[in-house]
């Protein structure tokens, strides 16, 4: 039998990730997927994993053979467990590696990429701690910070090495999954448990992060909201999204972006409502295209609606009682925001 290179990614998919950068996470992956079952290294030696967060963490792919392991399909939940998902990591190394005894070699050091584009939203300094301090470290931690919002404080405590990658175009993306697909062969034809990808050409877009001092990102919580809106006409939710305004208090909005109809499913995460005085500008429904969304008084979701119907009588899409709808932002109500 000989030794597997077990390779774990965890991908985050909160609501951050939706529309194009999680297609461009699918589409990186099938494509290292090829790449790997091409290379004769890969094919004997890695072992593949993939870990999904979001409100909750799931293994959707236990480790296995590269051959074995289908292309995943990807979907958007509220919320970023990173904890849950190094907790679920480490019990796979635990559960699931050959370990070394006098007979056998065991597995090689796995290797861990986590991808992410936020802040954890939950405990994750406990499990991070558990993974590092098992006996001399578990694994050897790779997280890419990708955009803006990647809390490099949070990751530096997390990972061995970060890195940053600035833009979460699908261009960027696919970028990175031809760095990982590249490390990840590389590793394979000549495994190591000293392993350091840092020797491997990054690929344009990506940078590493200098560990000792790193981008300082701590404020992230307050640099976003988003907001879930009911469509009026189709009853399809959909997710707001404000960036705060680098020149004045507040934020603006940036866009409007249609949520896949099982987003809900396990429950919402919610955060602190927020001051709508503070938000500022609008996206059209993305479903039906009315210019305005509000809150409802009764049920306190908020729904898009279309700007001449005010002074006339609605019905609220969510809990259907009768509303008369003044403007938002004229009131100073609050709704309800979710950080992804
Ligand atoms: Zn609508
Ligand atoms: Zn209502």
């Amino acid at each position: 039998m000989s030794r597997h290179l077990p390779v774990y990614l965890l991908l985050d998919c909160s609501e951050s990730m939706v529309g194009p950068p999680l297609d461009a996470v699918e589409v990186g992956v099938h494509s290292m997927l090829q790449a790997l079952k091409r290379n004769p290294y890969a094919l004997e030696t890695v072992n593949l994993s993939l870990i999904t967060f979001d409100a909750k963490a799931r293994i959707i792919q236990p480790l296995s053979d590269v051959v074995s392991v289908a292309p995943p399909i990807l979907s958007i939940k509220p919320g970023t467990a990173l904890g849950a998902a190094l907790t679920l990591l480490r019990e796979s190394i635990e559960r699931d590696l050959v370990k070394t005894t006098r007979e056998v070699k065991g597995d090689w050091r796995p290797l861990v990429f986590i991808l992410t584009d936020g802040s954890p939203t939950d405990d994750w300094r406990g499990p991070a701690d558990r993974l590092k301090n098992a006996k001399s470290s578990l694994a050897s931690i790779y997280a890419i910070g990708c955009g803006e919002e990647a809390d490099f404080t949070i990751l530096n405590q997390v990972a061995d090495v970060c890195i940053h990658m600035a833009s979460l175009s699908p261009e960027s993306l696919a970028k990175l999954f031809v760095w990982l697909s590249a490390s990840v062969q590389s590793m394979s034809s000549a495994p190591d448990d000293a392993i350091d990808l840092r020797k491997i050409p990054l690929e344009k877009g990506l940078e590493l992060v200098d560990q000792a001092d790193p981008p300082n990102r701590s404020s992230t919580a307050d640099r976003r909201q988003y907001l879930h809106v009911m469509c009026c006409r189709t009853k399809r939710f959909y997710l707001l999204r404000y960036v705060q305004d680098p020149f004045n208090h507040g934020f603006v909005c940036q866009d409007a972006v249609p949520l896949p109809d099982d987003f809900f499913s396990e429950g919402a995460v919610k955060s602190p409502p927020i001051d709508a005085n503070l938000l500022n500008g609008s996206a059209p429904c993305p479903y039906c295209h009315n210019e305005e969304w509000a809150q409802c008084g009764f049920c306190k979701h908020l729904f898009c609606f279309d700007p001449s119907s005010v002074g006339m009588k609605l019905t609220c899409p969510v809990c259907e009682m009768t509303l008369t709808m003044s403007l938002d932002g004229g009131g100073d109500f609050s709704v309800d925001g979710s950080q992804g």
